[in-house]
């Protein structure tokens, strides 16, 4: 339902958690929030649960500090409102934590095909299967970027994807199919979300991608291209609020 990310110096998670909220209007049954970097290793680091954001506040661990940081909201399709179906979701190898708007219309085929190669889930959600999907990817492709590429030719449906690498904590992955994601340009930072209300305090300077984009942000910029790797060129515009 609702995505927020960020990468930078700073700690993203107050920054993702006040995004999330300026998109609880939208709805939603569960919340949580993954961070890779930061504090004294670069472990993957999730909180979830069902309920309310303010209450996934109040009950954040204190090691959970730190950038790339990603957030979501959910508004489940499948599998029940709890909190292991709650996003981010990890892949089997514990390398990659994704959140997901939209419906995986293929679930049912991938499963089988995780299943073939030994892989469990343990949530109910077509989200997880995703995860799965990278972490099969990444085997056979060094580069990040080209297995998420890789992962998301399997899939069918709607999609606005977050993705954090514990292997390369200075990055968050997003793709768009279907299902709006917007990268917000800051001063050695980078914010992205579903909505550019979660992140126009922080930015007015914007990016929309395309159905069929992929882009990687670093504090620094970010490229784009799209899911069979050709780069593509993207004009940053100013975010006109009275419109
Ligand atoms: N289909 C996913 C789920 O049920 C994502 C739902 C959403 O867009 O929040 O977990």
């Amino acid at each position: 339902c609702g995505i927020v990310g960020y990468v930078g110096t700073r700690d993203g998670v107050p920054i993702v958690l006040e995004g999330l909220q300026r998109l609880e209007y939208r709805g939603y049954d569960s919340a949580g929030i993954a961070v890779v970097g930061g504090g004294k290793s670069n472990g993957l680091k999730l909180h979830k649960a069902k309920g309310r954001i303010r209450d996934l506040q109040s009950s954040l661990p204190k090691r959970l500090k730190g950038a790339p940081t990603i957030g979501h909201t959910r508004w489940a399709t499948h599998g029940a409102p709890n909190d292991v179906n709650a996003h981010p979701h990890v892949d089997f190898s514990g390398r990659f934590a994704i959140v997901h708007n939209g419906i995986i219309e293929n679930a049912p085929q991938i499963k089988e095909r995780l299943a073939a190669e030994g892989i469990e889930t343990t949530s109910e959600t077509d989200t997880e299967l995703v995860a799965h999907l990278i972490g099969l990817a990444a085997r056979e492709h060094d580069d990040p970027m080209a297995a998420v590429r890789a992962a998301l030719r399997r899939v069918e449906g709607a999609y606005g994807l977050a993705i954090v690498d514990a292997e390369h904590p200075d990055r968050v992955i997003v793709a768009r199919l279907g299902s709006p994601i917007v990268l917000g340009l800051g001063d050695r930072e980078m914010y992205v979300a579903s909505d550019v209300g979660a992140i126009v305090r922080h930015t007015k300077q914007v990016v929309h991608l395309e159905d069929g984009e992929i882009a990687q942000l670093e504090p620094d910029g970010f490229t784009t291209q799209t899911l069979d790797a050709r780069p593509v060129q993207k004009v940053s515009e100013l975010v006109d609020l009275d419109a």
